[in-house]
């Protein structure tokens, strides 16, 4: 009865829109995870053996999505830790499969593509996604740039005039607060050959209070500025983060989504077919489907890249071009299509990709049925 009580609570609680309160009381105890939802045996073990190597926290609002009794749960297996995290090879938890630390000329600037750049601005997120690529850095201290880390980015920016576009990512860069945000804005619109800002967010996913007509406004100023979130499953599609999308789009700013492809989460054509379509409900278009990467922690949410093709396959004709991703590998070479034109082959456990620019990469990709 004492958890009801408690579950109730938190209910009226998960609804504060107040994307600071929803920060400060993300859920990290064991103890108010079991108010909320019965934790399994695996998932309890996993809270205690990832400790230290990679951290979980949850916003009282993301936890409201939660299943209280499925432990399949698309938003439970998104972000409270599981035993199989464990079970992979954990040397490669901090690794960076995409190279990207080569690609820095300076630090948290990644020069990948000639006329564009990612900047990883903050490493903190409103939750801790299990599956994070950038684990290396959301997964242990958090920390956003301040004013000074920045100039030696901006230097960069400034003498670079091949670059045109320039991508704030993370962790997530909403982590910021408006008035960083807006210096950070101002300072790279004052670089006249950088025609375009994109950010790519979970916010309006984890903490859709985050986006306020305040937020909207300031970015507005900015413009062009692109925003690209990473909704995984319709069930994350909610009035509170619709608003959040609505707020966006009206202030003309074009919405995309980037999914990861997820086992047992979204790896099935109904399930991917209800989310884009959803999307574009809410005028986002689905962007890119992510094969899940090679990284520590993460074996049981990847799929083969075959089943990734199929579904994509599954998806063509049955809903319109421009709800439809396009599924790619990234790569240190960049993003490659998963389609017949970047598919090349399997040898083994192997499967060989080839780049835009021609480039062969040969990707980990076991066939089901062994471990590896
Ligand atoms: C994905 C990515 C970009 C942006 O690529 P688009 O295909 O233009 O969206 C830029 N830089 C890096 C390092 C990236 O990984
Ligand atoms: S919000 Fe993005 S960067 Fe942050 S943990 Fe989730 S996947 Fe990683």
């Amino acid at each position: 009865m004492q958890s009801d009580t408690g579950a109730k609570h938190f209910k009226n609680l998960s609804d504060r829109a107040d994307w600071r309160w929803q920060m400060k009381h993300r859920i990290r105890t064991v103890g108010e995870l079991r108010d909320l939802i019965d934790l399994t045996p695996e998932e309890e073990a996993g809270i205690r053996t990832s400790a230290g190597v990679f951290r979980w926290g949850i916003t009282p609002y993301y936890a409201s999505l939660m299943d209280r009794s499925d432990p399949q749960c698309p938003v439970r297996r998104q972000v409270i830790p599981h035993i199989d995290e464990m079970e992979d090879d954990i040397d490669l938890m901090a690794a960076d499969p995409l190279e990207e630390e080569a690609h820095s000329p300076v630090k948290n600037l990644i020069h990948n593509y000639e006329d564009r750049v990612a900047i990883c601005v903050s490493s903190e997120c409103a939750a801790n996604c299990r599956f994070c690529l950038r684990k290396r850095m959301t997964g242990s201290g958090v920390s956003s740039l301040k004013r000074k880390d920045f100039q030696p980015i901006l230097d960069y920016l400034s003498f670079h005039t091949e670059i045109r576009d320039v991508l704030l990512t993370g962790g997530d860069p909403l982590s910021l607060d408006d008035d960083h945000l807006a210096w950070l804005l101002m300072k790279i619109r004052a670089i006249p050959h950088i025609d375009i800002i994109r950010i790519g967010s979970r916010y309006p996913v984890l903490n859709p209070f985050r986006i306020t007509p305040g937020l909207c406004n300031m970015l507005a100023g900015h413009h062009p500025v692109w925003f690209n979130t990473h909704f995984n499953h319709p069930k994350e599609i909610t009035p509170q983060s619709a608003r959040a999308l609505d707020l966006l789009s009206r202030a003309g700013i074009p919405l995309g989504n980037q999914t990861v492809l997820l086992k047992g989460i979204n790896d099935n054509s109904h399930t991917l077919r209800e989310l884009f379509h959803k999307l574009v409900t809410y005028r986002v278009r689905p962007y890119y489907l992510y094969q899940a990467q090679l990284l520590g922690g993460t074996r049981h949410f990847r799929t083969t890249i075959e089943h990734g093709m199929q579904l994509m396959e599954s998806l063509r004709g049955t809903l319109s071009g421009f709800a439809i991703p396009l599924y790619v590998l990234d790569t240190p070479y960049g993003k490659v299509p998963l389609t017949p034109s970047g598919f090349r082959g399997r040898s083994g456990d192997y499967v060989t990709v080839q780049s835009y620019r021609r480039h062969i990469w040969k990707e980990y990709n076991p066939l089901p049925g062994k471990k590896g």
